[in-house]
């Protein structure tokens, strides 16, 4: 029978990874829902709702009901893309104007509602792994299989660095281990649904495992 996994955990910890992995190794599908935060904070960026760190709290929820956010497969490379307002999304939500804004852009409840309202209609059917900060949590606290998974600020500063060099953006490693710790510190520390592990979670620290021994390892617990 299909199962619903939900793998919460830190910023940059490699949970799409192992959950996209997954996903592909189950016949399941993948959803991130980080992509959606990040989509509502590209709309605030856009329209002026947000800047310098700021958000336009009263205002980005007035306009809430403008936004659609939806994930539709690109046959080539076989992956869910973000399209926000019927645009392909992708690429721009990953960059770091995004991820400077979106955490306090997920501390507002509204964007909240709206958003894990719309993740819990796509695990209706389960056969879905599905990665965030509250998933085990919030969205679906009856999921079958939890994974926290973790790994230290520097660690993952060091992957999202080599990631964003690898496609090209001008970063420093500084200013990506101060967004990795400042987004643990907003997401672990807000009032609605924080970060944290959930009591029924198994933890999955993964600074000194490869890949291929955490896909086992997340396979194994999603046969038992
Ligand atoms: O997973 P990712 O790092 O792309 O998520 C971006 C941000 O979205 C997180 O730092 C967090 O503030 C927010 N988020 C959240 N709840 C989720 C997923 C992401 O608050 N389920």
């Amino acid at each position: 029978p299909k199962i619903v996994i939900a793998i919460d955990g830190h910023s940059s910890c490699g949970k799409s990874t192992v959950a996209k992995e997954l996903a592909k190794a189950l016949g399941y599908i993948y959803l991130d829902s980080g992509a959606m935060y990040r989509a509502v904070t590209l709309f605030a960026l856009k329209n002026g709702l947000a800047a310098n760190g700021q958000v336009n709290e009263p205002e980005l929820i007035a306009r809430l009901p403008e936004i659609t956010i939806e994930f539709r497969l690109n046959p080539a490379s076989r992956q869910n893309e973000t399209y926000l307002n019927g645009e392909n999304v992708e690429e721009e939500i990953r960059r770091l104007p995004v991820s400077t804004h979106v955490s306090p852009v997920a501390t507002i409840r509204e964007v909240r509602e709206a958003t894990v309202k719309q993740q819990q209609a796509m695990g209706k059917n389960k056969g879905i792994v599905m990665d965030g900060r509250d998933i085990g949590t919030a969205v679906f606290p009856e999921a079958e299989l939890k994974i926290f998974m973790t790994a230290s600020p520097e660690v993952r500063a060091q992957r999202r660095y080599d990631e964003l060099i690898g496609k090209g953006q001008q970063v420093s490693f500084e200013e990506i281990l101060h967004n990795v710790e400042e987004r643990d510190r907003i997401d672990s520390g807000r009032e609605v649904s924080p970060l944290r592990k959930a009591d029924d979670a198994l933890i999955l620290d993964n600074s000194y495992l490869n890949r291929d021994e955490q896909l086992d390892w997340a396979l194994q617990k999603a046969r038992e």
